[in-house]
C-alpha cells in the first residue's frame, strides 16, 4: 500500500500525528493499521495511538458507543462505512459531553480488491456552537422584527406574512379589524400608561377568546386584527358578536368606559386579500360612523 521508503513512512506518521483531525486507517479485516493522537483525544482515550494498532475497529466502536447521544446511530455510521464504494462525508454525531464530531470515510480499493477504509473525525464543537449561537441571534432578530413590543403579539409584518400564507391555501378566511373607541381621549384623561394597560388588557382578552387556529396581530396604534382561517362569514360574525358583547373594561383604576368597534369581512365575498382587508376597514369605519361600540359586517 505504501511505496515510499521507511524514512518517508516515518515522516508521514509524524504528519498524521500532528493533524488536528482524528484519523484512523483500518485494513480489509477492519483492524486498525494506523491512527493518531487527535483521534485518541476525541474519545478521551488513555491508550496511545500506537496501542490501538492491530485491534479491531468494530470492537473499538462498541467500546466507545456509550460516549454518543445516539450510541446505535454511531455504530451504524461505522457499519455503513464498510458498504459503499464511494467516500461519505459530513456525518455529524453528537457526544454526551456536548461535542459535535463530523465523521468522513473513504474506502480504498485496488481495482476491485477492497483494501480498507480511511476515517476522519473532525471536532466541530466550536464551529457548531458558534453556528447555533448565530442561529439563535438571527431567530431572535426575526422574532423581534415580527413582534409588537408592547403587547407581545405579532405586528403588521407578521400579519402580512401570515395572511399571504393562509390566503394561499384557498379556504375562506375571515378578517376582523378591531379599534378601541375614543382611545385618544382615554389617553388624554388617564395618561398614556393607563392607555397601554388597556391595550394590553384588550389583547389578552381577545387572545383568550381565540381558537387555536385563529391569529391576532397589532396593525399599529390602537388597531388590532383577528384572522380566522377556514371560517365562513356567518360563523365569524357569530363569534365576533360574542367576543364584542362579553368584553369588560379592565378592572382597577380605569374609570372611563372602554369599548371597541370591529369591521368584519371574508375572502369568499371579495376579489382578493387586499380588497377583503379594505372591506373590513370600511366596515370598521361604518361602525365608528354609526356610533362606535359595535361590530359591522361587510356586505359588499
Ligand atoms: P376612534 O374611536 O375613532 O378610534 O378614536 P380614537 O381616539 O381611538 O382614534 P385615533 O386614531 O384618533 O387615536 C388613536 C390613539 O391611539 C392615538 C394615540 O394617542 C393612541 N395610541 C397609539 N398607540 C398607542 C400606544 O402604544 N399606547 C397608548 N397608550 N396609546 C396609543
Ligand atoms: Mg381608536
Amino acid at each position: 500500500m505504501f511505496s515510499g521508503n521507511e524514512s518517508d513512512f516515518f515522516r508521514l506518521k509524524i504528519f498524521i500525528d500532528k493533524m488536528d483531525d482524528g484519523l484512523i486507517i483500518e485494513d480489509e479485516k477492519a483492524d486498525i493499521t494506523l491512527t493518531n493522537q487527535a483521534f485518541c483525544n476525541i474519545f478521551d482515550l488513555s491508550t496511545s495511538a500506537e496501542e490501538l494498532i492491530g485491534t479491531s475497529y468494530d470492537d473499538f466502536a462498541q467500546n466507545v458507543k456509550h460516549l454518543f447521544k445516539d450510541p446505535e446511530g454511531f455504530v451504524k455510521v461505522i457499519a455503513d462505512g464498510l458498504k459503499p464504494k464511494e467516500p461519505v462525508c459530513d456525518q455529524l454525531v453528537e457526544m454526551t459531553s456536548g461535542r459535535y464530531i463530523e465523521i468522513d470515510f473513504t474506502p480504498a480499493y485496488d481495482g476491485d480488491k477492497f483494501l480498507g477504509v480511511v476515517w476522519m473525525f473532525k471536532d466541530l464543537t466550536r464551529h457548531y456552537n458558534k453556528q447555533m449561537e448565530l442561529k439563535a441571534i438571527s431567530d431572535e432578530m426575526l422574532k423581534q422584527s415580527l413582534t409588537d413590543p408592547l403587547t407581545g403579539i405579532g405586528n403588521r409584518r407578521f400579519l402580512d406574512n401570515k395572511l399571504a400564507e393562509l390566503y394561499g391555501y384557498g379556504d375562506p378566511l375571515c378578517i376582523a379589524v378591531i379599534d378601541i373607541d375614543n382611545f385618544k381621549s382615554i389617553n388624554d384623561s388617564q395618561g398614556h400608561e393607563a392607555g397601554d394597560y388597556i391595550l394590553i388588557h384588550l389583547v389578552n382578552y381577545l387572545m383568550s377568546s381565540l381558537r387555536l387556529s385563529d391569529l391576532i396581530g397589532r396593525m399599529g396604534g390602537d388597531e388590532l386584527m383577528i384572522v380566522m382561517p377556514k371560517t365562513t362569514l356567518e360563523d365569524a360574525e357569530k363569534r365576533m358578536m360574542e367576543i364584542h358583547s362579553s368584553y369588560n373594561r379592565p378592572p382597577s383604576s380605569i374609570r372611563q368606559k372602554v369599548t371597541f368597534s370591529a369591521g368584519l369581512a371574508c375572502t369568499d365575498r371579495h376579489e382578493d386579500l387586499k380588497s377583503t382587508i379594505a372591506s373590513a376597514d370600511q366596515a370598521l369605519y361604518e361602525a365608528k360612523k354609526y356610533g362606535r361600540n359595535k361590530v359591522v359586517v361587510s356586505v359588499l
